[in-house]
């Protein structure tokens, strides 16, 4: 499937469920309508709602219409839930209030259709998207216990807060295996994603099968598939050093893509439980020198003050 089929595809689904919650509000008014007192308040709202559409906006007549019509509207209310009917059922309850579900807003794709295209990109793309932790799971115990984590937990909130006008664009989580640092990736994540930022989160190993999945898949398909990391408005790299260097072309595109990004001002995560001189020796001094180019990425060092704390429980 290319970009274009697939905002086909996410746009039938949006008007599809409209057409489905367009039908269940027809027939939950229906059902109203049965109750007769409810019948004939929403009858004469319905007239009124007639005379005020044939009237001049400012006139007096019409200001008058409106106070009954809220009256009548209050009246419904109070008549249906004497009869005990949800009211909620009542209401058209869209997806995307700014596009009402249509998709597009003054000619332009809405930004609900945009993220359900992402998400459907993501998937094609094979990414690993599942993310389980949010800021609200951090727990204070954990961040008073570690001071490291607990800077890098405030520095994130920062990142989020202001994103995506960071002063370094890019952050870098460095240490050992189990500090936290994919935790507080996922918490990132979760954060933007939910003010409607489209962040791809994927491992280092993601990103080198997404690469050679590209390469080898027909030309007119290579930007659909690349797409998410080199579009995303975050790439969360978690993991960098776990991934098999099967070929020197991944480090090419590594490369091209730290690259790109950079140049293009899009920011990226990357974590790493390697340490500089390991970065150095296994991807060469040119990857070294773009991770670690402090002018745009603010480095975070990670230690495990964390174990300690979970020895002191186990003693316990
Ligand atoms: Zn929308």
């Amino acid at each position: 499937m290319n970009k274009q089929q697939i905002v086909q595809q996410e746009l039938n689904k949006l008007q599809n469920s409209r057409i489905e919650k367009e039908l269940a509000l027809k027939s939950a008014i229906m059902k109203a309508r049965q109750i007769p007192q409810y019948l004939e308040l929403d009858n004469k709202s319905r007239k009124i709602q007639l005379e005020i559409s044939k009237l001049d906006e400012i006139s007096d007549t019409n200001k008058k219409l409106h106070t009954e019509l809220e009256e009548l509207e209050k009246q419904k209310i109070e008549v249906l839930q004497k009869n005990k009917f949800n009211i909620e059922a009542l209401k058209m309850h869209y997806f995307c209030p700014i596009c009402s579900d249509t998709g597009y807003v003054e000619n332009k794709m809405c930004e609900c259709l945009k993220h359900q295209v992402q998400e459907a990109l993501i998937k094609q793309s094979g990414i690993n998207n599942k993310l389980n932790f949010t800021f609200d799971d951090c727990s204070e115990e954990l961040l008073l216990n570690n001071s490291l984590l607990y800077k890098a937990y405030k520095v994130a909130h920062i990142y989020c807060d202001n994103f995506p006008n960071n002063k370094h664009n890019n952050l870098l989580f460095f240490g050992a295996v189990g500090t936290g640092k994919t935790f507080l990736l996922e918490c990132i994540a979760n954060e933007l994603t939910q003010k409607m930022n489209y962040v791809v989160f994927c491992t280092a190993y993601d990103v080198s099968k997404t690469m050679m999945h590209a390469y080898s898949a027909p030309y007119s398909e290579r930007n659909a598939i690349l797409s998410p990391l080199f579009d995303s408005d975050l790439l969360i790299i978690d993991d960098l050093g776990t991934e098999p260097l099967f070929h020197e072309s991944v480090l090419t595109n590594f490369f091209t893509l730290i690259n790109e990004r950079q140049r293009n001002n899009l920011p990226y995560i990357i974590s790493t439980n390697l340490t500089p001189d390991e970065i150095d020796s296994r991807y060469g001094n040119r990857i070294k020198s773009r991770i670690f180019n402090t002018r745009v990425t603010l480095p975070i060092l990670f230690q495990s003050e964390k174990d300690l704390r979970l020895y002191k429980k186990k003693d316990d």
